[in-house]
């Protein structure tokens, strides 16, 4: 069932437009990343900026910590660490991360998930209902019959890239859990600088566990989306960064093993 989405089961979901008005914050409608994703690829785990200045360019987002240790997802403000020992704990104002993305977020739009949808149809909804060649920003609270989740491990000296890492990844696999995915759809030129495509982290709505979303099926639910057409990255300073090399041809095929 669910082979693929018809005029049917389009038909389930009722898309609901909120228009925002008024709305000077000159921080809202940014994306504010830190590092790039082509650099953890590279193995540069390790990142000056802690996520008590995350913190003040948005309420939600993802990311990782130095030394890989786990997964972040943030929304409603909090920010938590997904570690591969399967525990999730809030993200104190100190802990250091080689790369996130955040977003003050705000949703434009509601997806209303009535009736039960696999993650390849999801996304197949949620291409349509967001822009190609913007950033948007993702937030589905549901209740998912199953949901796949990947947690990389604590790296130690001296790193190896993101690809080699992602082999040692632990998995979860939840049934019949409530829970959250929160995360972003990226424009194709993005790739490198960040994951082109679809990128969600997952946390159960006990905040018990969670980590990199692999594969689900959404119950129910509702998805918001927030479209965002500002994007600021700051760049490490770092040797590790400065003597990198990102002249990589294969680079789309290395996210897609490690972010997939
Ligand atoms: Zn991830």
């Amino acid at each position: 069932m669910g082979e693929s989405i018809s005029g049917g089961s389009l038909g389930m979901v009722q898309p609901v437009w909120h228009h925002i008005s008024g709305n000077n914050d000159p921080q809202a409608g940014e994306l504010y990343q830190t590092s790039l994703m082509s650099a953890l690829i590279a193995g540069i785990y390790e990142g000056r900026v802690t996520y008590g200045e995350i913190r003040k360019h948005g309420d939600f987002g993802l990311g990782t910590f130095n030394d890989l240790d786990g997964e972040m997802v943030g929304f409603d403000g909090a920010f938590y660490q997904l570690r591969s020992d399967g525990s999730a704990r809030p993200v104190a104002p100190y802990q250091k991360t080689p790369f996130a993305v955040v977003t003050f977020f705000e949703p434009q739009q509601d997806v209303e998930l009535e009736q039960p949808i696999m993650k390849r149809d999801f996304l197949a909804l949620l291409e349509k209902a967001t822009d190609a060649n913007l950033f948007s920003a993702i937030k589905v609270d549901g209740i998912f019959d199953e949901i796949r989740t990947r947690t990389v491990q604590r790296q130690m000296r001296p790193f190896v890239p993101l690809t080699e890492a992602a082999k040692h990844q632990v998995e979860n696999t939840f049934s019949n859990v409530e829970g959250t995915l929160a995360g972003f759809r990226s424009p194709p030129y993005a790739q490198g600088i960040g994951v082109a495509g679809f990128h969600f982290h997952f946390l159960r709505q006990d905040k018990w566990a969670g980590g990199h979303a692999l594969d689900y099926h959404i119950r129910s639910g509702k998805a918001q989306i927030c479209t965002v057409h500002r994007f600021h990255v700051e760049l490490p300073t770092s040797a590790e960064f400065l003597k990198a090399n990102f002249a990589d041809q294969a680079l789309s095929e290395k996210i897609e093993a490690s972010e997939g």
